[in-house]
């Protein structure tokens, strides 16, 4: 099955610039430092791209050889990266008055039932895939449903928007309703094909995908490592120590498993591929664990906090992490409000978050974390053309905190604490304008 919707797309010239202002990193900013070397501004800049791809960064206008794109005075950043987020799940986002193992059952299990239909997963990928280029997001690690035309749906919309895409069919062979299991065997069948088909094809990336350990044998459990451990260009999504009654839920369950991140790690699903949603209740021995494989963590303060399900200690990890909204459990596909919803998390744990190290996580951070650094995450010659433009300000409030704004930390933090997609002024993907 193969669709696309190029039509509606703008097909941008195979040379041409853009002006505007550039920020991204050369380095991981450190926690607490508001002027870090790691950052990289150059006002009224241009970048230059040639088939998708940066080819130049620089201060002097291009000669008339080069179309352009002149975004004078607007924010340019790379494309953000979404590390973990629920395709189905966006329409039971902003559901009422549960918490994990009851917002599951009651709200998104029902609707991930309904993408066994292959019409149903093909316009909900193409309309999830559509709302992250909205929300400034141009590559991100997503989870479809237990099934394979989920996956088949989400991975050929993305190659039609030329987008980064990391996902792989959702593996759940007990504790769900009908209609959402799998078994061992077919599923590592369904595996199996469509790494054959999608992993390494145009921008996509198969991973493998244990919803979590509840849900999942230790048969299916163990089928997973297998695969990973037969091809390590393969990523591992799950989630991981989110919520206080899953974490009691896993210990009964695997009663000889040393902590919930043990199950995983035991069956070899923790490596530097693996994206673990959460890690919340992580023991000191965990975060070990997590920093030796070179795993990331993927953090989801929207859906933290609207769940409640805890409060993530960030300065503390020795462990990448990356940000992730975790819709439909977090409430925007916007990484800027994340950014806010983590600013504020860790102000609630007496700690104070900079613009820098929000930012980082969301581009570079999560690139470098997904070994994707030289491809993704910044505004540097020979990375891929995925950048968008962002107004410094929207409306009369934003305009008038930006207006009085002095160093660049202050600006670009007022910036993160006000804006959301409506800030977005335009998104190339590859260099191809799709906003
Ligand atoms: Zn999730």
């Amino acid at each position: 099955m193969s669709f696309t919707n190029q039509e509606k797309f703008v097909d941008s010239p195979r040379r041409w610039a853009l002006r505007g202002d550039l920020l991204d990193f050369t380095a991981a900013p450190r926690w607490g430092d508001t002027e870090p070397p790691a950052v990289r501004f150059d006002r009224d800049h241009w970048l230059l791209i040639e088939d998708g791809r940066i080819v130049g960064r620089q201060a002097a206008e291009p000669d008339a050889g080069w179309a352009r794109k002149d975004h004078a005075g607007k924010l340019v950043l790379p494309g953000f990266i979404d590390t973990h987020v629920h395709c189905p799940q966006l329409e039971v986002i902003g559901s009422y008055g549960t918490e994990l193992l009851d917002w599951l059952k009651r709200y998104t299990f029902p609707s991930e039932c309904t993408f066994a239909d292959p019409a149903r997963s093909r316009a909900g990928a193409e309309v999830f895939l559509d709302a992250l280029l909205a929300s400034g997001t141009t590559s991100a690690v997503v989870f479809p449903t237990v099934h394979k035309v989920s996956a088949e749906a989400l991975f050929d919309s993305a190659a039609a928007r030329g987008m980064r895409l990391i996902t792989g069919k959702v593996l759940m062979d007990r504790h769900a309703p009908d209609g959402l299991r799998d078994d061992v065997v077919q599923a590592e069948k369904d595996c199996v094909d469509l790494i054959a088909r999608f992993h390494g094809r145009d921008r996509l990336a198969y991973a493998v995908t244990v919803r979590f350990a509840p849900t999942s044998t230790p048969e299916q459990l163990a089928m997973a490592g297998a695969l990973c451990r037969a091809d390590a260009s393969l990523y591992m999504q799950t989630h991981v120590a989110e919520n206080r009654a899953e974490v009691a839920w896993v210990a009964e369950l695997f009663p000889d498993a040393r902590s919930y991140l043990d199950v995983y790690e035991r069956v070899g699903l923790v490596h530097e591929r693996s994206v673990l949603a959460h890690g919340i209740y992580l023991d000191p021995h965990d975060r070990v664990v997590i920093a030796d494989r070179g795993a990331q963590v993927a953090h989801c303060p929207s859906s933290n906090l609207f769940l409640g399900s805890g409060l993530f200690d960030w300065p503390g990890a020795a462990f990448n992490i990356s940000l992730a909204s975790d819709v439909g459990g977090g409430t925007t596909l916007s990484l800027p409000r994340n950014m806010l919803d983590a600013y504020k998390v860790q102000a609630l744990r007496g700690e104070r978050m900079t613009a820098w190290v929000a930012l980082h996580a969301a581009t570079r951070g999560a690139a470098e974390a997904l070994q994707l650094g030289r491809e993704i995450g910044g505004l540097s010659v020979g990375q891929t053309a995925d950048i968008c433009v962002w107004d410094w300000a929207q409306g009369p409030v934003a305009e008038a905190r930006d207006a009085v704004a002095r160093e660049l930390h202050e600006r670009v933090f007022a910036w993160m604490t006000l804006a959301d997609e409506r800030n977005l002024a335009a998104c190339y993907v590859a260099g191809q304008q799709r906003i």
